[in-house]
């Protein structure tokens, strides 16, 4: 016998850790974020961009602050942002002269909700621990939390030998791949218990450990999720461009969210030349909503097709329903309750299009080879008109705006 579904799985019970208006941890819902690619100095080009990523539903939006012009540049960002009307929080991203950086400008400090800092790229030898504590200093001083994030790619370097010392010791030494995730992990956990003994608040860390490898960042995880109670930003780093960057962040983060394992996702795709930024945002939101985590938008089932329709109007339809309730969403999320929870169904033929178009809350199953040239349509269950002619596009998504204005509350107006 089937097992039964039992929904969304159990979270991991974790502090609650605040930037700005969002709440990462506890039991608040999975926050998505994601980064912009604009050179932070240039503050029109990353304000514009910020802002569109907010749009997109971006929930944190991290900058680099990599320079004193950067620095310099990200209060005017924070001002363009509240000039749009938009309050989402921004994560600086520091590595080697955050230190610096921070202390020079105490108003870009101020203009942050939340530092993000690596510990294996705030330098070497002694120095390394002392621009760890700086940095420490200065988010206590500004009241800011901190992503410890460890990346396989800058892993503290002293720290790997130590762990590779002691292996060596060991009767029965574990593999490179072991010591590797051993290493990350220890690197994430030590720093979070400095941080904390430098007089870091336990509820202003959140820890990352981002690999490229999914088994990788699977097997860090349930370890880092056993080992302590921070909350944990999920990410696949370096997951590359298109379809490989979103299988395997998809694959990667829904066995760790299937376990309850994740507070705060991104997912870091390469885009094409020119191509667009926001993909990173619906992807990370469709991962969460699929899974049944969150809801964010209307989702639109559609069939792929085959030799029973041999017409592109069916795959032409999906998309610009898709597109519409994309575009409306925006509006629709602030004037009706419970919107993002439509589902819309767009079908190819008679085989599965009616059974479909049922389970959705408006569905249609348009006409395939050889079938009568009319278009059923299916509101909560129930078939409500047939459509014919050359305007079923613009007919549907009238079904649809109406259906919404009808069927969810409307929110009170301030
Ligand atoms: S619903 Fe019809 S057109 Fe779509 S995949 Fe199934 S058989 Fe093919």
């Amino acid at each position: 016998m089937a097992a039964e579904s039992k929904g969304p799985p159990a979270r991991r019970q974790t502090r609650t850790v605040r930037a700005g208006g969002v709440a990462i941890g506890g039991m608040h819902p999975v926050v998505v974020q994601s980064m912009t690619n604009t050179d932070t100095a240039d503050e029109v080009a990353t304000a514009i961009q910020a802002a569109q990523l907010a749009r997109a539903g971006s929930e944190l939006v991290r900058i680099t602050v990599n320079t004193q012009e950067a620095a310099r540049a990200v209060p005017a960002i924070r001002e363009r942002l509240q000039a749009m009307n938009l309050d989402v929080p921004l994560v600086g991203d520091f590595h080697f002269n955050g230190h610096k950086l921070l202390a020079d400008n105490p108003a870009c400090a101020e203009a942050l909700d939340k530092l993000r800092i690596n510990p294996g790229n705030v330098g070497r030898g002694a120095r390394r621990d002392d621009h760890f504590a700086q940095l420490i200093e200065l988010a206590c001083r500004h009241d800011k939390p901190v992503r410890i994030g460890v990346n396989w790619g800058s892993l503290d370097q002293a720290l790997l030998v130590r762990i590779m010392d002691e292996n060596a010791q060991r009767l029965q030494p574990k593999d490179a791949t072991e010591i590797m995730r051993e290493a990350m992990v220890a690197s994430a956990l030590e720093s979070a218990a400095k941080a904390e003994e430098l007089g870091l608040p336990g509820d202003a860390i959140v820890l990352s450990c981002k690999v490229s490898g999914v088994q990788d960042l699977i097997a860090i995880y349930r370890e880092l999720a056993v080992r302590c109670d921070y909350p944990l930003h999920l990410g696949l780093t370096e997951a590359g461009m298109g379809s490989k960057g979103i299988v395997a962040s998809t694959a990667a983060l829904a066995v760790l969210l299937q376990e309850g394992i994740g507070d705060t996702i991104r997912v870091s795709l390469t885009p094409e030349p020119n191509g667009d930024r926001m993909q990173e945002v619906i992807v990370a939101q469709e991962i969460l909503q699929t899974m049944g985590l969150r809801a964010f938008a209307p989702l639109v089932a559609a069939c792929p097709g085959c030799g029973r329709t041999s017409s592109t109007v069916f795959q032409e339809l999906a998309q610009e329903i898709q597109f519409h309730v994309r575009a409306r969403m925006p509006e629709w999320r602030l004037q009706y309750e419970g919107v993002e929870n439509m589902t819309l169904a767009v079908m190819g033929c008679v085989v599965n299009g009616p059974g479909e178009s049922k389970h959705a809350n408006i569905g249609i199953s348009l006409p395939g080879t050889g079938e009568t040239p009319v278009a059923p349509v299916y509101v909560d269950g129930e078939k409500s008109v047939t459509l014919k002619g050359g305007d079923i596009a613009r007919e549907f998504k009238a079904i649809v705006d109406d259906y919404v204005a009808r069927k969810y509350p409307r929110r009170p107006t301030s």
